[in-house]
């Protein structure tokens, strides 16, 4: 979301190029050839013109539908650029193609992702083969339904058939008016053309086809159109694809579009050429696995089939609850509480469209907005840890330039503030959730918040002015935002039960922070429960009790009490050092994230930082802190450890946590790609920042570097060989040992060969798990199984530990299974002798070691390797220390 900046037009230079082309052109159509060589394209959309590299749709930005301008439209009606023929306009009516007089092909594509509106919002004044004349309208189309729907209104316009024309002059960014020149287009030599034809006939003729389902969710529209065209266009075999009668040209996007292919559409793959049984397979191939779209399988029910498109099939209705029942979730706060369900509705608030008057309406946007940054300010400052983090993130995007901007266009254009708002945050929340990325999407769930904020102050219906009480309830709901959940755990909620969410959301990491269990994903019939109905939050179990027995009531209550007093022991004693019964020392260090929390975690018991995450530095930003501000921040932290020991994890950026300073390229496979130290040694700016802020650091806490995600020796000693150049520079002897993260299953493998160079091993079982199940972190469908102590994972730790053994090296766990009191000793058994847990936790661990003895640990961490489950794992941990129980 950066702001856009508009240049002025410079349509006069265009037009005077375009002008001194046009005697050459002239000159080529020797013996008065009736094709015109070049022409000049007008505006078909008023508004602002940027080049087509800016379409946030990679199949325009990187032209593979054709090279063009793109158009920023401030008017709903699409006019024809030149005089020709309709050449297609599907049924969705979002695109139109125009072909010239000289066979130039022109696409109009308005906005983007908007064959997904499946006409909603457009209307045909064309059909498919009329004759148009420049200017004649050709749609029109809603710009409100489209900010509010589409990921962007920006319209591509392309010349699709770029074999044989080829755009000679463009006009410059800026606005356009109706009736400016945009570009000129030339058709290339006829000969040139023919001779690739010829080239593509290849002198001797094969056929093959084959017929393949369509099942793409929105058909093949302009986009995967394009994708198939260019596929085609790698084989010398002419393909063609074929709908019932209608045969196209597959190198065509334009023309593939004519067939108008739906979802459920069989096509046949017809090819004629040398290579005509490989173009075959590769385009039926291409087609089958969807070309980059959103498949949805055939059913043979169609009611069905539209339900799913409409992405709402899979959410069965809610079933009446009028008994005692356990609905599970996924646990993203751990805790046992008992309350009454009180349900919390995220209400869409009403907006009126029409504004009182520009002036009047900027200033209530303004006055609202002022209102909810002094708020977000307040509690930024109030919170620590994830709590100021987040907020600071919203306090960000009050202040988004571009938000603004779009707000007060619409303004300008008569609307309310309300109104003006709310189109313009759905327009960034559309085009962020449309990117697929957890973390974009989570910036979505911020502006949703944010939209309600200042729409509630708008509205008058100031849901933050004050709030009911909720002492002792447990909220119930489909999601919330996070000020909304702030507001709840300020007003006394215990619990929070949600069927929406994933447990790495904003409202899980704060509801974790606040020590508030927390279910997300839950079982939907959570939402049919009355208000009022007694429910046990069992998110240590996963599980949400409604309506249970008295004695199941009387059964949890005893233990909660039981866990207070052990809890209040584990603290009293927290400040000594953790060993297990029979004498065996373990480390417990706390996991930070940011400059506050250091001295919270001492208070609690941790021993220093096993692992400091400085993503906090950089995240959310558009430049990356310089060498002074993390020597700063490193250094408060390293201050108030007093003395103890401090991981510094150097940073962990890339793939799932993209930042709009690392200019990587889109990558089909995130967690797989280019992140933790594979990005830093890409770009070794940042790393080298980084390791200069680390070594200057002064402090009596004796400092650790750490690598993340690292898969072999090499990477090990490239940063090694930097920290000695860096060292030499700021003329210090020595450079603090360097370890690494054991988190990709090559690195637990192959730890042996790393630990010739790497000086300590921490094991991140968050990552470790996500690749050796090869499940997703971040999917919230598995959320439930990627459980770390899956025996793959506690095979791959013990490995680990082994090489660890082998040559003196000390294993630590740094990944949530350290917090996990039913893993402790597991880990403890398999020879990890450091563990780096969240602060709440340090305590707990600290009391579980302490009753445990390392032998028995040993012959547990030795039987579970052969379990068949991480259910079997936490059951035998459970069984071989029943006490456990009071963590759970
Ligand atoms: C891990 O992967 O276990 C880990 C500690 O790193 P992060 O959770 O920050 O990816
Ligand atoms: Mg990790």
């Amino acid at each position: 979301m950066t702001a856009k900046s508009h240049q002025p037009a410079h349509s006069n230079v265009f037009l005077q190029s375009a002008r001194q082309k046009e005697p050459e052109a002239a000159a080529q159509q020797k013996g008065g050839v009736a094709k015109t060589h070049f022409i000049t394209l007008t505006v078909p959309v008023e508004g602002w013109l940027a080049p087509l590299t800016e379409a946030p749709d990679p199949v325009f930005a990187e032209a593979m539908m054709g090279d063009g301008v793109l158009i920023d439209p401030i008017d709903g009606k699409l006019v024809s650029p030149c005089a020709g023929v309709i050449a297609s306009l599907p049924e969705t009516l979002h695109a139109v193609t125009v072909r010239a007089e000289n066979g130039a092909e022109i696409l109009m594509h308005v906005g983007i992702e908007t064959v997904s509106l499946k006409g909603r919002g457009f209307a045909a004044h064309v059909r498919e083969g009329d004759r148009v004349r420049q200017g004649d309208l050709l749609l029109s189309f809603d710009l409100d339904i489209l900010a509010l729907h589409a990921v962007s209104l920006q319209t591509p316009v392309v010349v699709t058939n770029g074999e044989i024309f080829r755009i000679v002059n463009r006009a410059e960014p800026g606005r356009v008016n109706s009736g400016d020149a945009i570009m000129t287009v030339e058709a290339v030599e006829e000969k040139a053309v023919a001779r690739r034809e010829a080239e593509t006939s290849g002198g001797y003729v094969s056929q093959a086809s084959r017929t393949v389902s369509v099942l793409l969710a929105n058909g093949l529209h302009a986009r995967p159109a394009a994708r198939l065209a260019n596929e085609a266009k790698k084989f010398k075999a002419h393909a063609f694809i074929e709908k019932e009668s209608k045969r196209v040209s597959a190198r065509s996007p334009v023309a593939l579009m004519t067939l108008g292919v739906r979802h459920g559409d069989a096509v046949t793959v017809d090819c004629e050429g040398p290579d005509a049984a490989a173009t075959v397979a590769a385009l039926a191939d291409a087609i089958a696995s969807g070309l980059g779209e959103k498949i949805i399988p055939a059913t043979a029910d169609p009611s069905r089939r539209i339900a799913v498109a409409d992405g709402r099939a899979d959410i069965p209705a809610p079933v009446a609850l009028d008994g005692s029942a356990i609905l599970s979730g996924v646990s993203a706060s751990p805790g046992l509480v008992i309350g009454p369900a009180t349900r919390v509705q995220r209400v869409e608030i009403d907006v009126c469209e029409h504004g009182v008057g520009r002036t009047a309406e900027l200033r209530a946007l303004h006055d609202a907005l002022a209102t909810v940054r002094a708020r977000l300010r307040d509690s930024a400052s109030a919170g620590s840890g994830a709590q100021g983090e987040i907020l600071n993130a919203h306090l960000e995007l009050v202040d988004d330039e571009s938000l603004l901007d779009a707000a007060r266009a619409y303004v300008d254009q008569g609307k309310s503030a309300a109104f003006a708002w709310r189109a313009a945050t759905k327009a960034q929340i559309t085009a962020l959730k449309a990117l697929h990325d957890p973390l974009l999407a989570e910036r979505a769930d911020d502006l949703a918040d944010l939209e309600n904020q200042v729409l509630s102050i708008l509205s008058g219906s100031d849901a933050a002015a004050g709030q009911a009480d909720m002492a002792d309830a447990i909220v119930v709901a489909e999601e919330l935002y996070p000020s909304q959940f702030l507001r709840l755990a300020a007003a006394g909620i215990t619990g929070i039960c949600l069927t929406g969410g994933g447990p790495t959301s904003h409202v899980s990491i704060l509801a974790s922070e606040k020590g508030v269990p927390a279910l997300v994903a839950a079982d939907r019939r959570v939402l049919s429960i009355p208000n009022g109905t007694e429910v046990i939050l069992d998110a240590d179990r996963r599980r949400l009790h409604v309506s249970p027995a008295a004695d199941t009531v009387a059964r949890v209550r005893q233990s909660l009490e039981q866990k207070k007093k052990a809890m209040a022991a584990a603290r009293e004693r927290s400040q000594t050092p953790c060993a297990t019964r029979d004498g065996a020392r373990i480390e417990i260090l706390a996991n930070l994230g940011g400059e506050q929390g250091a001295a919270a975690a001492v208070a609690l018991g941790a021993e220093g930082c096993g692992l400091l995450r400085t993503e906090f530095l950089y995240l959310g930003r558009a430049t990356p802190p310089d060498e002074e501000e993390q020597l700063s921040a490193y250094q408060l932290i390293a201050d108030a450890l007093g003395g103890r020991p401090l991981i510094v994890r150097t940073l962990d950026i890339g793939g799932d946590k993209p930042a709009p300073f690392v200019t990587a390229q889109a990558e089909e496979n995130p967690a797989l790609g280019l992140r933790g130290v594979r990005l830093t040694l890409q770009r070794r700016d940042l790393l080298e920042t980084q390791l200069r802020a680390i070594m200057r650091l002064r402090t009596a806490s004796p400092v650790q570097i750490m690598l993340p995600m690292v898969s072999a020796l090499d990477e090990i000693i490239q940063v090694s060989g930097l920290l000695q150049a860096i060292a030499a520079d700021i003329g210090r002897r020595e450079v603090p040992p360097l370890g690494v993260m054991i988190e990709t299953p090559a690195s637990a493998v192959a730890a042996d060969i790393l630990a010739r160079r790497a000086e300590f091993f921490s094991i991140g079982t968050n990552d470790l798990a996500q690749y050796v199940l090869a499940m997703d972190r971040g999917n919230t469908d598995l959320a439930a199984r990627i459980d770390s102590l899956h025996p793959a994972v506690l095979r791959m730790i013990k490995m680990t530990a082994s090489a660890g053994a082998m040559s003196g090296r000390q294993v630590g766990v740094c990944g949530s299974l350290a917090s996990d009191p039913v893993a402790a000793p597991l880990l403890i058994g398999l020879g990890v002798t450091k563990l780096s847990a969240t602060p709440r936790r340090v305590p707990i661990i600290k009391e579980v070691i302490r009753t445990v003895t390392i032998e028995d640990c040993r012959a547990a961490a030795d039987r579970v390797l052969d379990l068949a489950s991480a259910e079997e794992v936490r059951e035998f941990s459970v069984s071989a220390w029943p006490h456990l129980e009071t963590w759970l």
